[in-house]
């Protein structure tokens, strides 16, 4: 289905993105993957990715809390690729502490990662697609974007924000053949939630067994954890004709959290 396109996803050396990536090169597409960890790890997913697929797969290390390192990506990867046609934005971190405890550092960070770089890779990959009147732009939000939780205040405001830039980034982009759409999971496990699981038991004093279903499951009526294939199913879905229609929607994966 995807075959001649060429997608970014960024924080795709883990979880999410990296089921993204892997799901577009089955497809068909070039991709770029991008991310931190282990470089013998990474080198093995990479080459991995071009065996199995027949595809182009490339590697950037490129720091998302940086633009104009984002900015460099892009132009690798237009270079390599000759084009960009889907960007996956699913970089991010998270931090849980009480607002008046939350390291400054942290928010910053988690500004920057989990939104800004959203708008520092848009910027330098819209006016491509624009010019080639085809395009798929792919923001990983979160249940977040559409309701809060205590002690994230840095990430609910991250995820509210690219909720607002992937209807703006729509708008802008619907007449030249650019969707822009959200994808709001609800707890995925992946290492982002169990990094989470000691902060959460501290910030509300629980064990590690009343953090799972208590806290994580307990948002989530079907009481099962959403999996990295099926968001990397939708972000499939929304690269194929039959969704050239669906542009600025915010679109909850979360087992029915956010009906709630
Ligand atoms: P993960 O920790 O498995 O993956 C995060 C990726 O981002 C990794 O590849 C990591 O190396 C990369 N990354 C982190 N900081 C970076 C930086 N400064 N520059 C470049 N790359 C960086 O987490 P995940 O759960 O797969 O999360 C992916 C996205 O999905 C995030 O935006 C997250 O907020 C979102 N999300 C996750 C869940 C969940 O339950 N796991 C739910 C909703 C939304």
């Amino acid at each position: 289905m995807l075959q001649g396109k060429s997608a970014i996803v960024t924080g795709s050396t883990s979880g999410i993105g990296l089921a993204i990536a892997r799901a577009y090169a089955k497809e068909g597409a070039n991709v770029m993957i991008n991310g931190f960890g282990d470089a013998d790890a990474i080198e093995r997913e990479r080459a991995g990715i071009e065996a199995e697929f027949k595809v182009k797969a490339l590697y950037s290390g490129a720091d998302m809390s940086r633009g104009s390192a984002i900015e460099a990506m892009v132009v690798e990867a237009e270079h390599a690729f000759g084009a960009i046609d889907i960007l996956v934005n699913n970089a991010g971190i998270q931090f849980v502490s009480p607002v008046e405890d939350f390291p400054v550092e942290k928010w910053d960070q988690i500004i920057a990662i989990n939104m800004s770089a959203a708008f520092h890779a848009i910027r330098a990959t819209l006016p491509g697609m624009k010019a080639r009147k085809w395009g798929r732009i792919i923001n990983t939000a979160s249940a977040h974007a559409l309701v809060a939780s205590p002690f994230k205040s840095a990430y609910v405001t991250a995820k509210h924000g690219i909720a607002g830039l992937t209807k703006t980034v729509a708008l802008e982009a619907a007449t030249f053949g650019v969707t822009a759409n959200a994808i709001c999971p609800g707890y995925v496990w992946t290492p982002l939630v169990e990094k989470q699981i000691p902060e959460t038991m501290q910030a509300r004093n629980l064990t590690r067994e009343q953090v799972i279903n208590d806290v994580l499951l307990h948002a989530q009526p079907t009481k099962q954890f959403v999996t990295v294939e099926e968001v990397a199913g939708l972000a499939v879905f929304l690269c194929s004709d039959a969704a050239r229609s669906i542009t600025g929607a915010i679109i909850p994966i979360d087992g029915g959290w956010t009906a709630e």
